[in-house]
């Protein structure tokens, strides 16, 4: 079970609800001639505080549950010496709080321990919760017949329907309270705007009503629930329950219940149990409804995460598929590409676009002096040039230590400026090895209805000539007229 947060703040709050619950369960559903009450909520309550605070938190369960007991035990008018009700006072409010500590133990010891209430942990809390009440609801019996009310007034069987019937009590108070507050606490601490939903619950309290005047009307409840339940899952079957729970208590106490119930001992346990047997299976359902919308929940975020984490892989694999490794710029698949569509696209429009080719002069020399490493740190310094140079150009390393500049809407003119620029660029960088880097270019234009592969042979033509020349030279293709 998920930890919720539990301040000091909040446990003055738990103090006060269980006080207050519990005189307004005896003051409101007495169970006739007794101090004992039809509803008992601080069950329930006792039970969520001992789970959010621990053990700490049982001196002041105790004091709660004296709060809520000694004045009724005291004023008992059965007839017990006033020291014998004392010890009754002393007494019932250890073994209440003996109850919720057992209850909560039983609770935790649940296999699994989720943030989320699965079917199987409804059936252990059933199981906790029955288990604790049965367990300590004989010793409350048998100290209040043996304190307040007298054993020689107790008949056996009057001792063993008491037993019965605060088992059911206190099991049916847990019932209600703990999922009620579970879902409370879990929503506050992380969606508040979900419990607004609770405000439309009251709406269950019209067939309630109208089942006292006509008790048929009690079975338009169950469309009510489902349709709360279908879409606010654990809180609506939760706070559901406590609504109906607590409601149609009250008006049995005072006589009105929508069902014929028959009366006294009798009518509680008989509404006890239907609160019960009703309400599991409504319980289930939201907590199944929970449970599978979490899941649906879990399973859409790993889907996202993993949709995240593939687009992101292919969008790094596009770019390796298009940039050259160890400099950045496009390859030659990509470049080669890039002239086609620029080259359709410059003929189309009838726009200028040029070419250049560069070559670096004497580069194995540098390999074969400085070593493969300063190589490459003049091919990555190179590329940075050239990139640099190239606004709204398309730079490639077209393989080994040439590269391919693509210049659309450039005239040769401007393209040859272009290249004069990155040669003097790079003749006047310094670089890691020491030494100087020059390079080569040749410069030429697209011309009309001109294949790629002549255009591409014109460039280099023009490279070679400025090799040939003496390298560090810009050189244009012959057919041009500068
Ligand atoms: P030229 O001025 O005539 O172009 O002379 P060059 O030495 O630059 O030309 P050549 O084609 O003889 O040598 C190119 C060298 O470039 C050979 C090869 O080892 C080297 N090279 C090609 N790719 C790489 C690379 O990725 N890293 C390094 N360090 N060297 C490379
Ligand atoms: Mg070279
Ligand atoms: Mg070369």
């Amino acid at each position: 079970m998920e930890k919720l947060k539990a301040s000091r703040a909040t446990l003055f709050g738990w103090f006060a609800s269980y006080v207050l619950l519990g005189h307004l369960g005896i003051q409101f559903t007495p169970f006739p001639g007794s101090w004992l009450s039809l509803i008992w909520l601080p069950s329930g309550i006792g039970m969520i505080m001992v789970w959010l605070y621990g053990n700490r938190v049982i001196p002041v369960l105790y004091a709660a549950s004296f709060l809520v007991n000694a004045p009724y035990i005291l004023t008992s008018p059965k007839g017990a010496a006033f020291a014998s009700l004392v010890v009754a006072a002393i007494l019932v409010p250890g073994i209440d709080t003996l109850q919720s500590t057992l209850a909560n133990v039983a609770w935790r010891k649940r296999p699994s321990l989720k943030g989320v209430w699965i079917t199987t942990d409804l059936l252990y809390f059933l199981g906790a919760i029955a288990f604790a009440s049965a367990l300590t609801c004989w010793l409350l019996v048998l100290v209040d017949s043996a304190f307040v009310t007298g054993f020689e007034r107790t008949l056996p069987r009057e001792f063993i329907e008491r037993v019965v019937m605060l088992t059911l009590t206190d099991a049916h108070g847990m019932f209600l309270v703990v999922p009620a507050m579970w879902t409370f606490q879990k929503y506050w601490h992380s969606d508040r705007k979900q419990l607004l939903q609770l405000f439309t619950l009251p709406l269950l309290l019209i067939p309630i009503l109208l089942g006292t005047i006509l008790p048929i009307l009690i079975t338009l409840l169950l469309p009510l629930v489902v349709f709360f339940i279908v879409r606010f899952r654990f809180l609506a079957s939760a706070w559901s329950m406590m609504l109906i729970g607590v409601s149609t208590a009250i008006l049995t106490a005072y006589g009105y219940s929508p069902l014929p119930l028959g009366s006294g001992s009798m009518a509680f346990v008989q509404w006890c149990m239907l609160v019960v047997t009703v309400g599991t299976p409504i319980q289930l359902l939201g907590v199944t409804l929970e449970d599978n919308f979490l899941q649906q929940r879990e399973l859409e975020d790993r889907v996202a995460n993993r949709t995240q984490e593939l687009s992101t892989a292919l969008k790094a694999m596009e770019s390796m598929a298009l940039t050259d490794g160890l400099t950045g710029l496009w390859n030659r698949r990509q470049m080669q590409r890039t002239i086609e569509t620029e080259a359709k696209r410059m003929q189309r429009t009838g726009q200028p676009v040029c070419l250049l080719s560069l070559d670096l002069d004497h580069f194995k020399a540098i390999n074969d002096n400085s070593g493969h490493r300063a190589g490459d740190d003049v091919l990555e310094s190179v590329s940075s040039v050239i990139r640099g140079l190239s606004n709204g150009a398309y730079a490639s390393r077209w393989g080994g230590e040439e590269f391919l500049v693509l210049l659309p809407g450039l005239s040769l003119a401007e393209a040859v400026d272009h290249a004069e620029r990155i040669r003097e660029v790079v003749a006047r960088s310094s670089f890691w090895f020491g030494g100087r880097v020059t390079v080569s270019i040749g410069v030429s234009q697209l011309q009309a209805d001109e294949a790629i592969a002549g255009w591409l042979e014109r460039t280099d033509g023009a490279l070679y000539r400025a090799k040939r020349k003496g390298r560090n030279r810009v050189e244009v293709d012959t057919l041009q007229d500068l």
